[in-house]
């Protein structure tokens, strides 16, 4: 890699950040397409004041191309933005930043990012379909958000905490014509609301680093269902090789983390991602290939 003058510089800020993947899908795909462009992982860390603020306004100042935002910083980093994209706004959380001739613009490319993976995957399209999401916290805002954009036939939103679910329903549905039913995520509703589901997806982190399992009664799932899981550290959840055993059509948590990172490669290139070249960076930091 040669940095020089001419470097355009992109980053990620974060708290955690040392196992994000970004840096090596994004450092890859820069490589691939001969751009003068590097990516940096930054640790602006949430219990030091004042220091998104700084990190945002070095967007800026710096003349950074843009920056990737992730947990805990995705809601508070609105504030500091000169305009965000409706969407990031309806979710309540922007993951990318664009800095246009000093101007930063937010974005939300997770739930887009979730819904083109699982399209390229599986083939699945949500519109007319039956639609089980399991968890209500930031990763299920976006997925809800994108998927009832499409006009699913119906969507349950599961979660342990019912009330978070109740008021996640109730936050969208004056944006959308379709209802969104929520429950507790107990087995006798899993029973219930699988046997007519065309797709289930965790947005928990159950199953995660291999803890903790949803035991979800796959068996009661039509057999052209899709198995969704967010979750990509392992690779292959235990719901995902459940689902496999059973022989529903399966789609795994690394290629919404790819395509969310690809469209903010596009945003801020005005290139197409390379997205093979990242999927395979990604792996690579994953310790997979
Ligand atoms: P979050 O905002 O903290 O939400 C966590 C969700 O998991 C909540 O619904 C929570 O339920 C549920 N949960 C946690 N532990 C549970 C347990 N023991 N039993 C039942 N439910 C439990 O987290 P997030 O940001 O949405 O992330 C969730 C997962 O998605 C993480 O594993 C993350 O790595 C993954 N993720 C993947 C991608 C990707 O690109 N593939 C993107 C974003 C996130 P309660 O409301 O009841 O607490």
């Amino acid at each position: 890699m040669k940095i020089d003058g001419h470097t355009k510089v992109a980053a990620i800020f974060g708290d955690p950040i040392s196992h994000t993947l970004s840096p090596a899908m994004h450092n890859a795909a820069f490589k691939a397409l001969g751009l003068n462009a590097v990516y940096i992982p930054f640790h602006v860390k949430a219990a030091s004041k004042g220091a998104l603020k700084a990190a945002v306004e070095a967007v800026r100042a710096l003349g950074m191309m843009g920056v990737n935002v992730t947990i805990p910083h995705k809601e508070r980093v609105f504030k500091f933005l000169d305009e965000a994209d409706e969407h990031a706004i309806d979710i309540g959380a922007v993951n990318t930043i664009v800095n246009r001739d000093g101007r930063l613009f937010g974005y939300n490319t997770d739930g887009a990012g979730y819904l083109l993976s699982l399209r390229k995957e599986t083939g699945f399209r949500p519109g007319g379909k039956r639609v089980v999401i399991i968890g209500a916290g930031g990763a299920a805002r976006s997925i809800l958000y994108s998927v009832l954009g499409l006009s699913p036939a119906s969507v349950v939103l599961v979660n342990r905490t019912v009330k978070r679910a109740d008021l996640l329903a109730g936050e969208f549905a004056p944006k959308f014509s379709v209802s969104v039913q929520t429950a507790p995520l107990e087995k006798a509703v899993m029973e219930k609301v699988l046997a007519s589901a065309d797709l289930v997806v965790n947005t928990t982190s159950i199953g995660m680093m291999g803890k903790g399992e949803l035991g979800l009664p796959l068996s009661l799932m039509p057999p052209k269902a899709v198995v969704s899981d967010i979750v990509y550290r392992p690779l292959k959840t235990g719901l995902i090789k459940a689902a496999e055993k059973r022989g529903l059509k399966t789609h795994a948590g690394l290629g919404m983390l790819v395509r969310q990172g690809a469209i903010g490669f596009e945003l801020w290139t005005g290139k197409k991602a390379p997205v093979s070249v990242m999927e395979k960076a990604a792996l690579k930091a994953l310790g997979q290939r």
